[in-house]
């Protein structure tokens, strides 16, 4: 491995840990909220959380819509990652099958592009990117 090369790693590293950052403290609100108002178990498979394992739980969007938070946490389900991932991936399915490309790297015959998602949000911090993921 060439200097050249480590010193691009890390700088890529810094950046990926700014955009987990920003998008997890645009997160926090709703979070907190979500947190307080509902039991610390994942809606579809019932595991239960404590302060330790917290992170593995995440607020999920019934209508997938981010910027869609009412107070009265109707829109959102408290999911294991597991579960979430899921049913986002279901999500993401379900508009493919209605012919809806989420984003480019997900359409059929796209190239596959792993620093995709990184580009949009270090280009585009306040799209309402997925702040969950
Ligand atoms: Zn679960
Ligand atoms: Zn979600």
């Amino acid at each position: 491995m060439t200097d050249k090369k480590a010193q691009s790693q890390q700088r890529l590293d810094g950046i990926v840990a700014k955009a987990k950052r920003d998008i997890e403290e645009r997160g926090h609100s709703y979070r907190g909220q979500a947190l307080k108002m509902y039991p610390w178990i994942c809606g579809r498979c019932a595991r239960e959380f404590v302060n330790s394992n917290l992170q593995e739980l995440t607020v999920h969007h019934k209508n997938h819509d981010h910027d869609y938070n009412p107070s009265d946490g109707s829109n959102w389900e408290l999911l294991c990652i597991y579960c979430h991932d899921n049913e986002h991936q279901r999500h993401t399915e379900e508009l493919l099958n209605k012919g809806i490309a989420l984003d480019g790297a997900k359409a059929p015959g796209a190239t596959f592009n792993p620093f995709a998602d990184l580009k949009s949000m270090m280009g585009d911090k306040d799209s309402g990117q997925d702040s969950e993921k």
